[in-house]
């Protein structure tokens, strides 16, 4: 008789994508924990394989699919192996990734990912995504407050205030995966703050794909305030604003709430308002300078990063110098840029003037240029200056280093042996970097000054 090794029983989640796919994961690995699996790093010890994907771009579908094929060896190997499918490409491919991958055992959908350990319990295989209910499967709101999650970070956590999307940009496939958009009511999201607030968490992160257009009772500001009011949360950052929802109110909370950082991400894509209007954006460039503007004024040190998508369909050398100047013009803390992908069941997808590949690559490569610039003239501006850091742990990158983050969402690597992580230090920044900043070092620990804000 064969005999299998069944306990303990591991898992391991490959992750695709976004934060919002990171928090499913999150929540999967919860849902896991509950089924008596523990999360293991290595694929070939898995009892359970989840793929979390992305379909955003064509790389990371490439990718999933890829490691995926990888599975069937595995699965030959070990045939109680059971392999999930979830995120973006599991809604819009439903039975399909069974079919054309056979190891495949379960497919749900992002807004199905509660019902994994239904799924798991049932056996297999199944299939729930949104459009392909299988047996008695109704769509079902997703409740955070009930779900089990296992969080990586126990100083940080990311909280879901909404799902989905209803701006169809015409480049995106999200509003197709992840559906209209539904907001958490506020009282569940203040609930599960506390709770985090209570277990030593200091800085939430909130969640949507367009979190300035959360709706309920009290809206977007009424939840701000109400999260800042959480004794034991240090600090509020929320992701991702729409140029178009953003409002004077929203300003106001940046610029008065103590808790939420100086830190916002404002995706322009474009510097030019004829390829807006081709994304379906629903700004212009002049709008999103002027919105732009006001935080610059408002919010003095405010850190604004974005998204750029460089060679959508029909994108001029003119319309590309427009968001070149664009970046001279704001002057970016960071971006996140990208060629455009196009991705099937788009409006874009089916426009005519594709822009070449290489025309698309040079694009990016001066973007990326200019900005690298921008970015290391910004953080040489903070050398000198004294930063409240909230430390992470230890530094990954500078071995004997402490790890922490400016309210402005800048990573300081700096020497000390007090601080643990949770903790807020002032330091003083002595040098920057493109993608860091590194502070004081602890010979010179007298001029380090540190808040005690120990968790209380
Ligand atoms: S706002 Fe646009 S880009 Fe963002 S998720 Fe919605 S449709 Fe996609």
């Amino acid at each position: 008789m064969l005999n299998f090794k069944m306990t303990p029983k591991k898992a391991y989640i490959h992750t695709f994508g976004c934060q919002m796919n990171m928090h499913d994961s999150e929540k999967m690995a919860g849902i896991l924990l509950n089924e008596g699996y523990t999360l293991t790093d290595a694929p070939q010890d898995a009892d359970i394989i989840v793929f979390n994907t992305c379909s955003i771009r064509q790389k990371a579908e490439q990718k999933f699919r890829s490691e995926l094929g990888r599975t069937k060896s595995l699965k030959k190997e070990k045939p109680f192996l059971r392999i999930a499918v979830a995120g973006c490409i599991a809604q819009q491919q439903g039975r399909g990734i069974i079919k054309n991958n056979p190891q495949v055992d379960y497919v749900f959908g992002p807004q199905n990912l509660q019902r994994l350990g239904d799924m798991i319990r049932a056996g297999g295989p199944g299939v729930l995504t949104g459009d392909i209910p299988v047996g008695d499967s109704t769509l079902r709101e997703i409740s955070d407050s009930d779900l089990p999650v296992l969080r990586k970070d126990a100083i940080r956590a990311w909280v879901s205030i909404m799902y989905g999307c209803n701006n169809f940009c015409s480049y995106c496939v999200v509003p197709y995966t992840r559906g209209r958009e539904k907001s958490r009511p506020a009282g569940s999201i203040y609930e599960e703050i506390r709770k985090l607030a209570s277990a030593g968490f200091k800085e939430v992160t909130l969640l949507g794909q367009n979190v300035n257009s959360y709706k309920s009772e009290i809206g977007f500001g009424g939840l701000l305030r109400q999260i800042d009011a959480i004794e034991g949360i240090e600090r509020i950052r929320f992701v991702t604003s729409h140029p178009r929802d953003f409002s004077e109110d929203l300003i106001e909370c940046i610029k008065e709430l103590p808790k939420v950082c100086e830190h916002i991400h404002l995706p322009l894509q474009s510097g030019s308002s004829r390829i807006l209007k081709g994304m379906n954006r629903g700004y212009t460039y002049e709008d999103y300078m002027r919105k732009a503007d006001k935080l610059i004024k408002k919010i003095p040190g405010i850190a604004i990063t974005t998204d750029i998508i460089t060679g959508f369909p029909s994108e001029t050398v003119d319309d590309h110098a427009s968001t070149m100047m664009a970046l001279r013009a704001v002057e970016f803390d960071g971006i996140f840029a990208f060629k455009f992908s196009s991705r099937p069941g788009t409006k874009a997808a089916v426009m005519d003037e594709k822009v070449p590949d290489s025309v698309k690559s040079q694009r990016l490569a001066e973007i990326l240029e200019l900005q690298d610039e921008i970015t290391l003239k910004k953080n040489k501006a903070l050398e000198g200056t004294m930063q409240e850091v909230l430390i992470e742990g230890a530094s990954k990158t500078d071995k004997g280093k402490i790890t922490g983050r400016t309210r402005t969402n800048k990573i300081v690597n700096f020497s000390g042996n007090k601080v643990s992580p949770g903790q807020i230090a002032d330091v003083s920044i002595v040098k920057a970097m493109r993608h860091s900043l590194v502070g004081i070092d602890s010979q010179r620990e007298e001029e380090l000054m540190f808040k005690d804000k120990d968790f209380r």
